[in-house]
């Protein structure tokens, strides 16, 4: 909490942080180049707000990327972890916490029979991937075009995120083989996927899909893609897995699955299962997870997977999401959706806005996006003033166009009111 003070001011830290880190950042999107601002170091979270190592507050939309659902430092979780670390970290052998908290998901998550902690999403998205090729024996992975699914080398093409953010259309240093094993369609193509399995079929292991996008903004699925989705997979001997990094626990406590009722055959989560502690986990139907060793052939490990201070942040994170909890995300969400609208239509802006529950995109084009490359057509540099105008209202919103943002259960009606009075001078600037 006295880090900032003990180590000196924002500018002096942000200063350090270059020489140690590339752009100054252990995570690309949180260097705020898209924006035209320098990055802020925040140096504490409560509830929906952050402060910066200056000390000033800002109304939080960032959410950690999507962990703070029940706003930042919230003090059973606070509690939760104090007490998993007087128990000694991690001891290197299962722990009463992770059989918690895999219960929990199991209970919630339609899909999940079974399933394996990691440390982060990307490790969850490389082991089902891993894990579908292994029960398939196939090689080819079919995604989405601005899917963001971690920085695994096969899913560094055509991805959201920060390399939608720095306009990048995949990474130096995959392989050809690697790229040449993942498909890339357009997000609720129904036509182009039916295509691509006529022609590949026999050599698809898997379908990976973010089941609402959020990685280039939110983006809805189409009603009947993710049903498509299944029926080919289904038909072809496909693996489907569903993403769900930010949309389990998010958009319903069963995830996308539970709130379009479609299910997978594998999912991956991270994000809110771990309460802000690092974590990643995959799972599914049962037949396919025995596949995973030490049961099966397909090999995955982690010295610090299902780590219990993570566990502990966890159980206490998903304890709390209740229904009515959902409820209000929604209800807040709504509030915010129609503020906004209203604010950009007395300002004259042609803004489009997608929302699912308490995930939401403003993007500066005036038709809603249906796709990633519709979304990246819309204007960052219009984004960027609007972002600038709201963190001069001590607004802190995604520093991209390209990023979702994610409400969270300490958000309420005055938090709503603030941002779209905000938003009313932003908009009109
Ligand atoms: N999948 C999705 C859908 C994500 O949004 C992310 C991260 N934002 C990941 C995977 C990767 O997770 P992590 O950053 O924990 O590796």
């Amino acid at each position: 909490m006295t880090l900032d003070v003990a180590t000196g001011r924002q500018s002096d830290l942000r200063r350090r942080a270059e020489q140690l880190f590339p752009g100054g950042v252990n995570s690309p999107v949180r260097a705020f180049g898209s924006v035209g601002r320098p990055p802020l170091v925040l140096s504490a979270g409560d509830g929906p707000r952050v402060r910066d190592a200056d000390g000033a507050w800002y109304l939080d939309y960032i959410g950690a990327w999507g962990p703070a659902i029940l706003g930042h430092g919230h003090p059973d979780v606070v509690e939760a972890v104090r007490d998993a670390a007087c128990d000694g970290f991690a001891l290197g052998a299962t722990s009463p916490r992770e059989v918690e908290l895999g219960e929990r998901i199991r209970d919630a998550v339609p899909s999940v029979e079974r399933l394996r902690f990691t440390s982060s999403g990307t490790e969850a998205v490389m082991s089902a991937l891993r894990l579908a090729r292994g029960a398939t024996g196939r090689d080819l992975v079919v995604k989405f075009g601005g899917g963001y699914h971690g920085h695994g080398d096969s899913m560094l093409v055509e991805a959201g995120s920060g390399l939608a953010t720095l306009g990048m259309p995949g990474s130096a240093g995959v392989t050809q083989a690697a790229a040449r094993d993942t498909i890339v369609l357009p997000y609720n193509d129904l036509v182009a996927v039916s295509e691509a399995f006529g022609r590949h079929g026999a050599a698809i292991a898997a379908v990976i899909v973010e089941p609402v996008a959020a990685n280039v903004g939110v983006v809805p699925p189409a009603p009947g893609f993710l049903e498509h989705l299944g029926d080919v997979t289904a038909a072809s001997g496909a693996v489907l897995i569903f993403d769900e990094v930010i949309t389990g626990f998010r958009v319903a406590r069963g995830g996308a699955q539970g709130r379009y009722g479609v299910m997978p055959d594998l999912t991956t989560l991270g994000k809110i299962i771990g309460g802000g502690m690092p974590v990643g986990a995959y799972g599914g139907r049962a037949d396919l997870m025995r596949h995973v060793a030490p049961e099966g052939g397909v090999y995955q490990a982690g010295t610090l997977s299902g780590h219990p201070l993570t566990m502990a942040a966890g159980v206490a994170t998903l304890d709390r999401l209740t229904p009515d909890v959902y409820e209000r995300l929604d209800a807040t969400g709504t509030a915010l959706e129609a503020g906004l609208r209203a604010a950009a239509d007395e300002a004259g802006r042609e803004i489009s806005i997608n929302r699912v529950g308490s995930l939401l995109t403003v993007f500066f084009r005036p038709q809603a996006p249906v796709n990633g490359a519709e979304a990246l057509t819309a204007d960052r540099d219009a984004y960027a003033r609007f972002f600038g105008g709201m963190l001069d209202e001590g607004i802190l919103l995604p520093p991209s166009q390209f990023e979702a943002w994610f409400v969270g259960a300490a958000h309420g009606d005055a938090e709503v009111a603030e941002t779209i009075a905000a938003a009313r001078r932003a908009f009109a600037a």
